[in-house]
């Protein structure tokens, strides 16, 4: 057996929690303003954060959306992110893809 030691870096670790709970909040405030719309892939890492959502209704997907668990690290409070900035909206097609950045 070969040991191994691993180190996390914590300031890495809490900034990717920090664009993974903000992500949380994006998709909240999108549902409430574009109720069909899903969110069909997403991407957030240190410098660039966005999330993909489709605007075609798709009953088979939003019943996985549903089902699947979140398997994120999140920050124990929104109140440590202090800003959400959406950095842009493209719409291609039956795509809307949202970037944001956390201050
Ligand atoms: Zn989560």
């Amino acid at each position: 057996m070969q040991k191994v030691n691993l180190k996390i870096n914590s300031q890495n670790r809490i900034k990717n929690a920090k664009n993974y709970t903000a992500w949380h909040l994006l998709d909240i405030a999108v549902k409430n303003i574009w109720l069909d719309l899903f969110a069909k892939k997403w991407f957030h890492f240190d410098t660039w954060c966005y999330v993909e959502y489709s605007w075609i209704y798709n009953v088979e997907e939003k019943n996985k959306d549903f089902w699947c668990g979140c398997w994120g690290t999140h920050i124990k409070s929104t109140w440590e992110l202090k800003k959400v900035e959406i950095t842009n909206i493209k719409n291609k097609k039956w795509n809307c893809k949202i970037s944001y950045r956390i201050g």
